[in-house]
């Protein structure tokens, strides 16, 4: 209540008291980014100290480790480290020849640099719809997209669970298109028993501080079976150059800070027993919350490994659902509110209102819990039981 105002304060009503010494330790944030920063704060500032003192400080030797370390972890051939996961989409697109011209299928549901990525070459996004069940791609509604000017398609494993990769490489090879995943909310996650990253023609991560690595800044990597594509990747950060000054291709300044790598480096070491923590979390979630009103996201038989980026319900009352969470001081959030298309920016893609319908049923009903490998038992208890009594 500002100060100065006409109107009497507001008492706290009765419900706001109890909830509020029903759950003393206000709040659970939807994620908390500090918990784990100061849990490695040690290791990081002995990781930047290295980097101050060797002065590498755009790509250098922990860029490099990193690139090791993470093209092996997506049982893949090579990885080149950039400056974010959206310029990593786009130097994906151009390493693959998509350009002025073209057309790159997708989808309208996730975020917007998955559409921006494509934007940015010169070519067109092209929609098709998610499936109900799991949100990604829908495969069976790919080949009717697809036209003369198609060039690839860019999948994107939702959440941290994988598209339907086989469905969409038949198609793919079918038509001769390339297959650029957007694996920024993913790593680690499994396709019948295969990594992410390493599943199409090549694919792009992102390491924002909110992803399921974060670097301390921007960040993002290609990974590919083809280590020529990550070469053409390796040309275009660095200004096109093939040597000093030597510039064979229009390039970009959009190379990965040692800073960044050496953060990494070190959340690499840690990436699994976070990933096995946040499996373990939305096991519990899927164990124990039992709502009528709610809709529990679907695992596809073919994502051996969802990694949960997001832990997303279905509800039809969702601001209702938002607020009674808030009460209880739990945060939520709604990843994303509008198919790309609805947005104002985008809206002269050629779509309307009612075009793709299971992204528009989802973008109203969809939330996301707290969900981070740093959460308690204890927290992820309070959000069962707050969950589960909501009425
Ligand atoms: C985060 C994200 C990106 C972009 O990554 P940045 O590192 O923020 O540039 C692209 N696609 C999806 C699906 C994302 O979630």
């Amino acid at each position: 209540m500002p100060t100065g105002s006409a109107r009497p304060s507001v008492r706290p009503n009765m419900a706001q008291l109890i909830t509020n010494c029903h759950y003393p330790e206000l709040m659970i944030p939807h994620f908390d980014l500090k918990r784990q920063t100061r849990q490695l704060k040690d290791e990081l500032m002995q990781a930047l100290e290295h980097t101050l003192d060797n002065c590498q400080f755009i790509l250098g030797d922990e860029v490099l480790k990193l690139e090791e370390t993470f093209s092996a972890y997506c049982q893949a051939e090579a990885a080149a480290g950039v400056s974010s996961g959206t310029s990593a989409l786009h130097l994906a697109l151009l390493a693959c020849d998509v350009g002025s011209g073209d057309e790159v299928i997708t989808v309208p549901f996730t975020f917007a640099a998955t559409v921006a990525a494509i934007l940015y070459t010169g070519a067109t996004p092209r929609f098709v719809d998610i499936e109900p069940g799991t949100f990604t791609m829908d495969a069976s509604k790919l080949e009717a997209a697809i036209s003369e000017k198609t060039r690839a398609i860019m999948p994107v494993h939702l959440y941290g669970q994988a598209a339907d990769m086989d469905a969409i490489n038949a198609i793919a090879s079918k038509h001769n298109l390339s297959v650029i995943e957007d694996a920024a909310q993913a790593h680690g996650a499994e396709y019948r028993g295969k990594r992410v990253g390493a599943l199409g023609d090549i694919a792009g991560f992102s390491f924002y501080p909110g992803k399921n690595i974060g670097a301390c800044g921007e960040g993002g990597i290609c990974v590919s079976q083809d280590a020529k594509l990550i070469e053409r990747v390796k040309t275009l950060r660095n200004w096109g150059q093939q040597g000093r000054y030597q510039h064979v291709l229009k390039g970009f300044n959009y190379r990965m800070d040692g800073f960044q790598g050496a953060v990494l480096n070190v959340k690499m070491r840690h990436i699994e027993a976070w990933t096995e923590r946040r499996i373990a979390i939305a096991e519990r979630y899927r164990d124990a919350i039992a709502h009528p009103a709610l809709t529990l996201p679907a695992l596809a038989e073919t994502s051996t490994r969802h990694v949960y980026h997001q832990f997303v319900l279905l509800c039809e009352e969702r601001e209702d659902f938002r607020a009674a969470m808030q009460q209880a001081g739990i945060g939520t959030n709604v990843h994303y509110p509008h198919p790309l298309y609805r947005m104002e920016a985008y809206s002269d893609l050629g779509y309307q209102a009612g075009d793709f319908p299971t992204a528009e049923s989802v973008a109203v009903r969809c939330v996301s819990l707290p969900l981070f490998p740093e959460m308690t038992d204890e927290e992820v208890n309070t959000v069962i039981q707050a969950v589960n009594e909501w009425q």
